[in-house]
Formats: structure tokens, sequence, C-alpha cells
């Protein structure tokens, strides 16, 4: 189906809107636009060849970089490549102009797809019900401690607190403060995990529950989990998983195994939508059954092969989001995983193990490695070495550039000293993770025996360093 808005000139100059497809008679431009307001003669704009603007946009988009153009090992932000055939998809305007406010009966594909995506989720997680409400993942740790306090209040629990580890992401804390709770950080051990001891120490029945990462920030599984989980639920607590990190647990373990109650999953993370420069993202919560009544409203439900909208539910915390989740994501995701399958998703978690491991192991002698244990889909290595030479972990980030690669995540977690967290995702072949590897080597090389040069960098972009207290405190976006 065709909709382009045309305006034609016919010789006389007079101009026509016509509306390509539809029977709608042409009417002239004035019944559109008061005549005051009309253009008498042509504007003038340049004319430009087809090959000239494709050429323009092309080059401003390597100015920048992106995973299209080559390896963007960003840890903790799974920076995979992603399927174009999912924007096919999402972009088909049978999907992409439905509303919100259409009449349920003509949107059924769509609330079709939110209920499929949700059953997806709940057969990767073992969760009994999702919301997809939550527009990213922080949405959705707020959304769960909006939970966990409503399941409090409901049995009369007197809670204040909820337990963190200090590895945890930034948004842990705020979100459980914003959901009315305090944060109370739990130590780590020499190995990265949990330390059981601090968390006896900090456990009282005013512990409301315990948000963790799994596999942490470091890229750790938490071994220890089922007993982090007992030790929690014995003072009525609930176990919250941050789940953006489950592009390594996918057919490896279930969320509810772990004895997690609620957990969030970014599914611009490791379901595939590309969330470069903050955005679009989906951070849909799940939940165990005893938490299904808090759930966000509406609950996409299905009777006789029809799908509705359930707002009957009168336990619910309310509202997450204008409508009923950020749907172009989740259709994404439903591609995703449709494509995939079972089996496919499992070697998604499979590959991004293998390559974390591999750069771990092929980088270790060059860069320290502060936790030992095998990690999961990424790994934490420490510039301190490098610092002995003059050269910080910010200095190695910028010299990346130089060799046309994103930097990783760097300065977290924060527990590590000068931190380099690569995450390279199972999108990347052996040969790109060698190349990469070859980099790093590189750079540990000339920070040795050519530390200006690295300190310098980089030389090679478009923009060279930053002063970034400035651009932090004097905004200025504009050319
Ligand atoms: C990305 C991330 C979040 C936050 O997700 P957003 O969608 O960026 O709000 C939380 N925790 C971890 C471990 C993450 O990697």
């Amino acid at each position: 189906m065709e909709r382009k808005l045309l305006i034609e000139r016919s010789a006389e100059g007079k101009q026509s809107l016509v509306l390509p497809s539809c029977d709608v008679p042409e009417r002239p431009i004035e019944n559109y636009i008061p005549k005051n307001l009309l253009r008498s003669q042509e504007c003038g704009l340049p004319e430009i060849s087809e090959p000239e603007v494709v050429r323009h946009f092309v080059n401003l988009s390597t100015l920048n970089h992106h995973v299209d153009k080559d390896f963007y090992p960003l840890g903790s932000c799974t920076m995979k490549y992603n399927p174009k055939i999912n924007d096919a998809v999402a972009g088909n305007p049978c999907l992409a102009e439905v509303h919100p406010f259409q009449e349920e009966s003509t949107i059924q594909s769509a609330l079709k797809i939110y209920h499929d995506v949700e059953q997806y989720l709940c057969a990767i997680t073992g969760m009994k019900r999702f919301t997809l409400q939550p527009a990213a993942g922080s949405h959705g740790e707020l959304c769960g401690v909006m939970i966990m306090r409503a399941y409090h209040m409901a049995k009369g629990n007197h809670k204040t607190t909820v337990l963190i580890p200090d590895s945890a992401h930034g948004t842990n804390p705020s979100s459980v403060h914003l959901g009315g709770y305090n944060a109370v950080t739990v130590k780590s051990t020499q190995e990265g995990l949990v330390d059981l001891d601090d968390l006896k120490a900090k456990l009282s029945d005013d512990v409301a529950g315990f948000m963790l990462t799994n596999p942490n920030t470091l890229g750790i599984f938490e071994k220890n989990v089922l007993e982090i989980s007992e030790l929690v639920h014995s003072v009525d607590g609930l176990m919250y998983m941050d789940g953006a990190n489950m592009n390594a647990l996918l057919g490896v373990v279930k969320t509810e195994a772990m004895n997690f109650d609620i957990t969030h999953i970014n599914l611009h993370k490791t379901f595939s939508t590309p969330h470069g420069g903050g955005g679009p993202g989906s951070g849909p919560i799940g939940v165990v059954e005893k938490l299904v009544p808090y759930l966000p409203v509406p609950i996409i439900e299905k009777k006789n092969d029809t799908y509705f909208l359930d707002w009957d539910q009168s336990e619910s915390i309310g509202k997450m989001m204008g409508f009923w989740g950020n749907y172009s994501v989740i259709v994404r995701t439903w591609v995703y995983i449709r494509m995939l399958g079972e089996k496919g998703l499992k070697d998604v978690s499979k590959y991004a193990i293998i390559n974390a491991n591999y750069i771990r192991a092929s980088l270790k002698d060059v860069y320290d490695l502060p936790f030992q244990s095998p990690t999961m889909h990424e790994c934490v290595f420490s510039g301190d070495r490098q610092k002995e030479h003059g050269v910080r972990t910010l200095d190695i980030a910028k010299r990346m550039l130089d060799y046309g690669v994103h930097a990783p995540t760097i300065y977290f977690p924060l527990i590590v000293h000068e931190a380099l967290m690569i995450e390279p995702t199972e999108t990347e072949s052996k040969e790109s993770l060698d190349h990469f590897i070859g980099i790093m080597r590189a750079i540990a090389d000339e920070s040795k025996n050519n530390p200006g040069i690295v300190t310098s960098a980089p030389q090679e972009t478009p923009v060279k360093r930053l002063d970034e207290v400035k651009a932090n405190r004097e905004l200025n976006v504009r050319w």
C-alpha cells in the first residue's frame, strides 16, 4: 500500500496535492494551506542527485563508530550485530502503522506479538508471567522494586532496605532509592563473588530483597546463588535478578532455577535492537506466581483465539508506560527469537561465553586480570600495569579508536582499578577477535615503549581528545 503525499505543479505554476493510490479527488492546495502562506516562486533548493545524497549520508555515518563498521566490545551493553531483517519486519507498514487507540479487534497481530514474546520470555526464564511495559532495564528495575513494595505492603511487612553487591550497575541503587528503599551495599570477595559473611551481617527483618546481577558485572557466575536466595528468603526478602546479562544464560540456566522471584531482561541488549546513544530500549519484568497480581495493567490475555487487554487486576501497581511497551523493540525480539529458535538461542550464549574467555586467555599476559575465575560473556582487565608507564585506561581506550575499534566500557565495575570491561558478544568471528587481540597487544607494547602515542590518542578520528569535564559542564551539541 502506497500512501505518498505529493505536491504537483502544473504548467501555469499552480500547485495541487496528489494522493497517488487513494481514491480521493484532487483538490487545490489552497484547501489545505492558507493562500497567503503559499510560495509565489520556486524556493531554489539545491538540486542534488541520488548518489550525492547517498554519499553524504554514508560519509556522515562513518564519522562515528557503530557495530556495522567494526568491533564494539562495550562491556555490559551487549553491542551485538543486530540482524537487518528485524528492522525490515518492524518497519513493515502492516505492523508499524497500528495505533494503540485502535479497537482491539483491529490490532490482533500486535497483541499476538506481545503475547508470544511474553510466552517466550517465560520459557527462557521459568518465570510465571512478564510485563513488557518498562522501556529500559532501569525502568524495569524500578517496576520490580515497586512490585517488591506492593508485595510487602500487602503482607503487612515493614521493610526498609534492599541489598546490592558493590559490583552492581549504577542503576540498581538508583532504582531501589526511587522505589522508596535504602540501598545497602554487600562486599565482594577476592574471587569477585558476593561475600556471604558480609551478606549475613547485613541481613535482618528490614531487608525487602536482594538485587543481584548474575552473571555479575565482572562476568562471573555467582555460584552461591542458591545459598544467597535461601538466606534472603529466610527473612521474607525477595530475590531480584538484574538480568541485563541474559546474553550469557539463554538455554544455560533459568532464572527460576536460581530461586529468583523477579527479573528484568534487556530486550535491546540480548534480543537485538540497535541501542547505541541511549535508545530505544525495553526492560520487561518477569515474576513468580505469588507476585503476578502486582504486575502493571493491562495484562495481555488470550481467550478463544482472541487477544485482549485485561485491566481487571485490583492489586496491580498500575501502569508503567503510556501504552503497552516499546512496540518496535518487542517486534524485533519476536523476529529474533523465532528466527533462532531454541537451539540458536542456546548457541548465542555458548558463543558469547567462548568468545569472552578466548579474549581473556589471549590478553592476560599483557594486562592485569584482577579476578581469576573463568568468566561468562565478558571479562574485566585492569590497566594497572600500564599505569606504571604513565598510561591510564582512558588513554588505552582512546588509542583503540585510532585502530578503528570501539573502546570497551572503562572505569566500571567500580571495584576494579583502571577497569577495562570487554564484551565481545557471540556475533564476532575468530578472525575479528584475533584482530582485536592484536590491537590490544600492540597498545600494551606501545604503552611500554612509546607511551606518548597512547597518551595523546586519538590522532585518526574526526574529533581529537575532548576536554570531557568542560564538555559535561558546558554542553554544546550544535555544529
Ligand atoms: C544495561 C544495564 C542496566 C540498565 O539497563 P538500561 O536499559 O540501560 O536502563 C542495568 N544493569 C546492567 C548489569 C546493565 O548492563
